[in-house]
C-alpha cells in the first residue's frame, strides 16, 4: 500500500525557493518528475509506505493574509498534449502555482499557444525561468497524422474540419522528418516493416517536440532573452520517465531530463536519424 498525506500548517512555510535561473528550473523539474516515476512507483513496493508532504498556504493557492488572491508566479511555461494521461503538474512534480500549462492536442504550435507563451514571458518574467515543450510516447494527435501521411484517403476524414485539420496539417512536418530519418537509416525496405507506423509515430514525437521548442525560441527569442531557457522532452507513458533520445548518427543515447532543441538543420537531420536508431524505434524496425 502507499499512502500520500498533505499535511497542512497555516503557520508555516514549507514552498522551496523559487528557481532563480533557468538551469534551477529544469532540475526542478527533473527531479519532481524522477519522483514521481520512481519514488511513488506502487508496484515497487514490498512494504506499505507512507509519504507526507508538508504544504502551506502558497501550496494550496489560499489568499494571502490580507483577504488578495495569490499572485500568479510560475517559475516555467510548458506547452504539452491534452493527452489525459499525462496531467503536466502531476508528471512533473508540481503544485498550484508553479507552472503555466498551455495543453493542446499534439502540443502543436498554433498562434494561440504561442501568444499563451508570449503572454506569460511578457507579464510573468519576475519569476518565469525556463520554456518547455512537452510530447508524450503513443499520442494519438501524431497518430493521426502518421495515419493520414501513410493512407491520404485517411486525410479526406478530416477535410470537413478546419479545427481538426489545423491540428494534423501542423505535424505533417515532424511526420515527414520522421519518415526521412528512417529512410535514411534503414533503407526504403522499412517501409515493409510491421513496425513501420508506430516507429513512424515515435520518431516524429521526438522530432515534433523538439521543432515546437526551436521554433518557440526563434519566434519569441526577444522576450526569451539571455537568461531563459527553451527545453523540450518526451514523457513516456510505461516509465512514467520525461527524457529524449539525442546523439549523432551512430552514437545515440537516450537521457532523461529536458535537453535544448537543435539550433540547425542538420542538428535536426542528426536527432531524427539518433531517434530513428535508437533500441525502442530500431526493435520496432528489425522485426
Ligand atoms: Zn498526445
Amino acid at each position: 500500500m502507499f499512502e500520500i498525506v498533505y499535511q497542512f500548517d497555516p503557520t508555516g512555510r514549507h514552498t522551496p525557493q523559487m528557481p532563480s535561473n533557468a538551469a534551477e528550473a529544469r532540475q526542478r523539474l527533473e527531479e519532481g518528475n524522477r519522483a514521481f516515476a520512481i519514488d511513488i512507483d506502487p508496484t515497487t513496493l514490498a512494504t506499505p509506505v507512507r509519504r507526507v508532504f508538508r504544504v502551506d498556504a502558497d501550496d494550496l493557492n489560499l489568499p494571502t493574509a490580507d483577504g488578495q488572491p495569490p499572485l500568479q508566479q510560475p517559475f516555467a511555461a510548458i506547452l504539452g498534449c491534452s493527452d489525459a494521461r499525462v496531467p503536466t503538474e502531476i508528471v512533473f512534480g508540481q503544485g498550484c502555482n508553479d507552472l503555466f500549462v498551455v495543453r493542446v492536442a499534439g502540443n502543436v504550435l498554433g498562434s494561440e499557444c504561442l501568444g499563451s507563451i508570449d503572454y506569460a514571458l511578457a507579464n510573468l518574467g519576475k519569476t518565469l525561468r525556463l520554456v518547455v515543450v512537452l510530447g508524450h510516447s503513443r499520442c494519438g494527435a501524431v497518430t493521426a497524422a502518421v495515419d493520414s501521411f501513410l493512407d491520404p484517403a485517411r486525410y479526406l476524414a478530416f477535410a470537413p474540419s478546419h479545427p481538426l485539420r489545423a491540428i494534423v496539417d501542423r505535424l505533417m512536418v515532424p511526420v515527414r522528418a520522421a519518415q526521412r530519418a528512417i529512410e535514411m537509416s534503414w533503407s526504403f525496405q522499412a517501409i515493409e516493416k510491421p513496425g513501420y507506423r508506430q516507429a513512424l509515430i515515435e520518431t516524429a514525437v521526438g522530432l515534433n517536440a523538439a521543432l515546437t521548442a526551436a521554433t518557440i525560441r526563434r519566434e519569441l527569442r526577444d522576450q526569451i532573452g539571455p537568461e531563459r531557457e527553451v527545453v523540450y522532452g518526451v514523457y513516456d507513458l510505461i516509465t512514467r520517465r520525461v527524457g529524449v533520445t539525442i546523439g549523432i548518427p551512430g552514437e545515440c543515447q537516450y537521457t532523461s531530463g529536458l535537453v535544448n532543441p537543435p539550433t540547425d538543420l542538420t542538428g535536426f537531420d542528426h536527432l531524427g536519424i539518433a531517434i530513428a536508431t535508437s533500441p525502442p524505434v530500431s526493435d520496432l524496425l528489425r522485426n
